[in-house]
């Protein structure tokens, strides 16, 4: 226990994956960690993780795409722990592969509305919860593919870039009042999200593989280090800044 002893995360998307391992990392570091997802059980399994590891957290159930659901999220950190200093708004749906122009409709709004709406709501709700605190960090997961373009996958894609904007636009009006706000890009990253597109085409991983420079996936463990490290002192000067963790993906 060292950095965050004392502190309050907010983890969201936290029932799994990049999640899970980050809400896992900021309790290992001492914070008292909100896990927020949909998925009940799977959320309160990293709760019970966390309290077996001799950490604090609580499980509220949340739709980061409902504004009542988000202040209700911020309002636990508030009212269970005492203010909040951190969050990262992670949760995220790569939703339905297609080509552009047969995208449905509802899979745009779905995307849009899980990967960017909810990093708005999230960060609207948080960032004056933070200020009443003597300020905070936030990280927002945005993506390679908030790089770079990918076939089949536009709505991810442009909310993936909104992300990055949406990141500097907050840090610019945050910053100097305490708050600072970047975003992760990972790379492909071996997730429950990476395992359904494996379903969908099993060359699919093989290839991403092919792509990383490193030569592997990425564990969500060096997804959920990079959060911390964004929040933690050592990246006191860092601000509006869209970190690339990605094995080298998007360097060439
Ligand atoms: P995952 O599917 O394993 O986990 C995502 C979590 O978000 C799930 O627990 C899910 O229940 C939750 N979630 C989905 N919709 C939600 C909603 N409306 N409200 C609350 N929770 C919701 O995915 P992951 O791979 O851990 O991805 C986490 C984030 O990282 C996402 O934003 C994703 O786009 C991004 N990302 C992932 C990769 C990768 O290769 N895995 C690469 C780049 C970016």
């Amino acid at each position: 226990m060292t950095d965050f002893d004392g502190k309050t995360a907010i983890v969201t998307g936290a029932s799994g994956g990049i999640g899970e391992a980050a809400a896992k990392r900021f309790a290992e570091e001492g914070a008292s960690v909100v896990v927020a997802d949909l998925k009940v059980e799977e959320g309160e399994a990293t709760v019970a993780d966390i309290e077996d590891a001799g950490g604090e957290a609580t499980f509220v159930e949340t739709d980061v795409t409902d504004p009542a659901d988000v202040g209700a999220m911020v309002d636990a950190a508030v009212d269970n722990y005492g203010g909040l200093d951190f969050a990262y708004n992670n949760a995220g749906i790569e939703g339905e592969q297609a080509p552009l122009s047969d995208q449905s409709i509802d899979n745009w709004q779905q995307v849009i509305d899980v990967n960017l709406r909810g990093v708005f709501l999230g960060m609207r709700a948080e960032i004056p919860a933070m200020l009443e605190d003597g300020g905070g960090a936030i990280v927002n997961t945005s993506s390679i593919a908030g790089r770079l373009g990918f076939p089949e996958i536009s709505p991810y894609v442009a909310s993936k870039f909104a992300v990055i904007g949406l990141t500097k636009t907050a840090a610019l009006e945050y910053s100097a009042e305490g708050v600072r706000v970047n975003a992760i890009c990972p790379g492909v990253i071996d997730t429950p999200m990476v395992a359904h597109s494996r379903e969908e085409d099993p060359q699919s991983i093989d290839q991403a593989v092919a792509a990383t420079p490193i030569g592997r996936l990425g564990q969500p463990e060096e997804i959920g280090d990079a959060a911390v490290w964004l929040c933690s002192d050592d990246a006191s000067f860092v601000t509006g800044e869209a970190f690339t963790v990605d094995g080298g993906y998007s360097s060439q």
